[in-house]
């Protein structure tokens, strides 16, 4: 059980705490990247906790693991915002000292680890990106930088939006349909932020006017609230009606070859994987939040979202259990979330994580995908897309990665990161509905257009 959850921590979250290891340090690269951002990349012979320190000018990464002899002491680098690291042992530590040419803020600097990987014999890793000096791309999305020499290929964009700050209160405002009935005071009409795609705001002018006027623009009001509410009751219905016909013809096809990435949703099989569960209760937050918890919520949301779309869906699990069952190792478990997909003949694969950091400031959604075809990152850049820009939450960018799950299905897929457990706020917000509704909806959204 513990080296399940330990793995499932190297996996897809950066939070690591109490592991004990006999790692060694067996080499620290840096460089930096055609967008300037400076990357350290500390390879390790096993798993190991760090942790990241900045006082003043000097940044400070300490690794719980002894330095192997033989690793280069001291070497530059062309950054404008470090060009010397130092590697120094520390008993069982290793102390990797970055003189900083100025202070840096908690967002110009992230850091996550990646796992050991038989397969492709890279060892376990930390990755330490300095974004301070990076030049932001234009898009949201940040693609495969090819950089030279480093074997990682994470591309990282953090656009810290003004929006950030909307956050819990005011956006709840935004994600409701506009099935509020209720009558606002004339002259106080509050937009939604986020305007839903399918049912536009009510173009109502509610400036205040004279008296006539007043009372014909009430009426016209009326009409379009009920003309609006009749629109949805038929939505509905023809919702429903179409749930029915896909429950009945919403078999498999048995002869089915390969995965299918257009033609729309309706009929697709999409396999939703909620992030750990049972033994593994993935990252813990302050309050006490347990990701497994919070995935398997989101994504039992997620399921009713896409088959309103007429998806046809599966779930590596519904309940909070292990999918390969208690006591499997950790590989036969993300295999075993991997085979639901396959013995479906899924056309997508979604598994549904919370991030978590040291660095408890830091927020935000990122989506994986490992580029095994080219529809693994359209899918990952279509889900994100809808997250980013109808949160306000910070945009962490699309990356690649070498995750299990995403790695070796057959079928396009994405991991997602949806916000830190870590951050208080952040916390707080995915325990409740309003999120967990909102990320689902969104997700489904992202899905559908994958689709189109
Ligand atoms: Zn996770």
């Amino acid at each position: 059980m513990r080296k399940l959850f330990l793995l499932m921590l190297m996996l897809c979250c950066l939070a690591f705490s109490a592991v004990a290891s006999a790692a060694q340090v067996t080499d620290v690269k840096w460089g930096v990247d055609k967008d300037n951002m400076l990357r350290f990349v500390v390879d390790l012979t096993d798993a190991a906790t760090y942790k990241v320190d900045v006082q003043d000018k000097l940044m400070t990464l300490t690794v719980d693991a002894a330095l192997k002899d033989g690793v280069a002491k001291s070497s530059k680098t062309r950054s404008t915002i470090a060009s010397v690291m130092k590697v120094e042992p520390a008993g069982n530590k290793t102390l990797i000292k970055i003189p900083l040419s100025r202070e840096l803020k908690a967002d110009e600097y992230k850091s996550f680890t990646l796992r050991k990987d038989p397969q492709t014999k890279r060892p376990a890793r930390i990755v330490l990106d300095i974004t301070a000096e990076k030049r932001i791309a234009p898009a949201s999305v940040a693609t495969t930088n090819k950089s030279s020499a480093s074997t990682e290929k994470a591309g990282v964009t953090i656009s810290n939006k003004p929006s950030a700050k909307v956050a819990s209160d005011t956006a709840v405002v935004g994600s409701k349909p506009v099935t509020n009935t209720r009558k606002k005071p004339p002259g106080v009409g509050t937009a939604p932020a986020t305007v839903n795609a399918s049912v536009s705001a009510p173009s109502v002018n509610l400036s205040l006017g004279g008296g006539s006027s007043e009372e014909s623009e009430k009426d016209r009001k009326k009409k379009e609230k009920e003309r609006k509410k009749a629109e949805k009751e038929r939505l509905k219905k023809e919702k429903e009606a179409k749930k029915k016909a896909k429950k009945n013809k919403g078999k498999i096809d048995a002869n089915k070859v390969g995965y299918l990435t257009d033609g729309g949703i309706e009929g697709k099989v999409i396999t939703i994987d909620p992030g750990h569960g049972g033994s593994d209760p993935g990252a813990v937050g302050a309050r006490g939040t347990l990701e497994k918890d919070i995935t398997l919520e989101i994504s039992l949301r997620l399921k009713e979202e896409l088959e309103e779309k007429g998806a046809i869906v599966r779930m590596t699990r519904s309940t909070d259990k292990e999918v390969a069952g208690p006591g499997a190792s950790d590989v036969d478990e993300l295999q075993a979330r991997i085979n639901v997909a396959e013995r479906y003949k899924s056309d997508l694969f979604v598994s549904v994580h919370i991030n978590s950091s040291v660095n408890k400031k830091v927020g935000g959604f990122s989506a994986y995908y490992f580029p095994k075809t080219k529809f693994d990152t359209k899918i990952a850049k279509s889900i994100h897309d809808e997250l980013t820009e109808n949160f306000g939450r910070d945009n962490l960018g699309l990356r690649e990665a070498n995750f299990y799950v995403i790695k070796r299905c057959s079928m396009p897929a994405t991991l997602l990161e949806l916000c830190f457990i870590s951050n208080k706020k952040e916390e707080k917000l995915m325990r409740g509905n309003w999120f967990q509704n909102k990320t689902a909806k969104l997700i489904a959204d992202g899905i559908e257009n994958y689709f189109k």
